[in-house]
């Protein structure tokens, strides 16, 4: 299953964290770096590639360096931060990962191949994680009921990729930051793991080909606005009023659906990317007609598409409560919310429940790890 041999993992357990990541430095910064201690400009740009493109993982295999810029960098840095710990492929091809970090924690990310018509791949989507766990509390997520744990620094945001392509051998063409953890409270690690997949240099993608997914952190869309690249953004409605969205959303009570709507307006007035509003349909919670109007005139303030989403039912996970009293709605109900939608001229579509087989909805993968290694003790 790891790509990576026993020895090998050893040996990076043994070396990863007790020296800074060099990926956690922003470009400007690797050049600092490198005049600091009396080497010329251009030596940045060749660790960067030697990095970035050509993923080399130990300072040792960087050919064009000199062999004194080898030794500093590698008495002061580390390149490799996390691993990959367990994966599970799905039938439907998606492929679920577990990565491992320096202090034993875990996050996930889940690989989505698309194939055409001849059964080709065309092109494939990696969910990413932000955060071990997540503050946010959702109640119908899993990753909230495993409480905030910790930020993931840029290199364990970008090393996600870079692990999937390398086990794979394959080039990932989309990505989206819509695994465990809310990326718009760990913004400054994630708008630094952004510049540096954006940047010219690294060739990783283009801001077109990225996605962040947020529960609605008001303040912060607008300065998501303000970037330089800003990406492309996914908002988890999941209700139309502001009491449903309190009951299952606690961060509505910070920002409510008007503060909410304003933040998403002044994104699309700065960026002119259409958004994405994701909509878990709820039984006889957020399905009535009521809501369609509702919905279809959110969709309406910006350009736009709705995703209805199946609910993946974790109640065996979460607490008790309101929790408990969410259930899906049928694949019927679903296709009639969207026709209902869909005649009011809004797009909509109603997303795959890709990787079903392996839970693959965020947060799930390492909450049993989780619960794993709770029984271990
Ligand atoms: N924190 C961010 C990104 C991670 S959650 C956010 O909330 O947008 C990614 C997506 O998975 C969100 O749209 C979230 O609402 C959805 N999700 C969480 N739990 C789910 C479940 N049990 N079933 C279906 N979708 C779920
Ligand atoms: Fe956090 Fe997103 Fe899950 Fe809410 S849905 S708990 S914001 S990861």
């Amino acid at each position: 299953m790891f790509e990576l041999t026993d020895s090998f993992i050893k040996d990076v357990k043994d070396r990863i964290h007790k020296k800074p990541n060099i990926k956690n430095l922003s470009f400007d910064e690797v050049e600092e770096f490198v005049r600091s201690k009396g080497f010329e400009r251009y030596r940045a740009d060749q660790i960067i590639n030697d990095i970035y493109v050509k993923k080399i993982e130990t300072f040792a295999e960087m050919k064009q360096l000199p062999k004194e810029l080898k030794q500093v960098l590698e008495s002061e840095f580390e390149i490799v931060s996390i691993l990959n710990q367990r994966k599970r492929v799905s039938s439907d091809g998606s492929i679920k990962y577990l990565f491992e970090l320096a202090d034993g924690k875990s996050i996930e990310a889940v690989y989505m191949p698309w194939v055409d018509d001849k059964g080709e791949l065309d092109r494939s989507t990696l969910c990413i994680s932000s955060m071990v766990g997540c503050p946010v509390a959702c109640a119908f997520c899993a990753t909230g009921t495993l409480g905030f744990k910790r930020n993931l620094n840029p290199s364990e945001i970008i090393e996600q990729i870079f692990r999937v392509e390398k086990d794979l051998n394959t080039k990932i063409n989309n990505v989206v930051i819509m695994g465990m953890g809310e990326p718009l409270l760990n913004y400054e690690n994630v708008i630094k793991a952004l510049r540096i997949m954006t940047s010219e240099k690294s060739k990783i993608l283009s801001r077109r080909k990225i996605t962040l997914s947020s529960s609605g952190i008001a303040p912060r869309i607008k300065q998501l606005a303000n970037e330089a690249k800003p990406v492309k953004l996914a908002i988890s409605l999941h209700a139309t009023t502001n009491k449903v969205r309190e009951m299952i959303m606690p961060i509505s009570k910070s920002f409510d659906l008007t503060k909410l709507m304003d933040s998403i307006e002044y994104y699309y007035r700065k960026t002119k990317i259409p958004i994405t509003y994701e909509y878990i349909l709820f039984k006889d919670l957020n399905d009535s007609d009521e809501d369609v109007e509702r919905l279809a005139k959110i969709a309406k303030r910006v350009p736009s598409r709705v995703n209805i989403i199946p609910f993946n039912d974790i109640s065996f996970t979460l607490p008790q409560g309101i929790s408990k009293e969410l259930k899906p709605a049928t694949r019927a109900l679903m296709n009639n919310f969207a026709t209902k939608l869909r005649d009011k001229n809004v797009a909509v579509i109603i997303r795959d429940t890709f990787g079903d087989d392996i839970e693959a909805a965020c947060g799930q993968l390492a909450l049993s790890e989780e619960k794993n290694k709770s029984g271990d003790k």
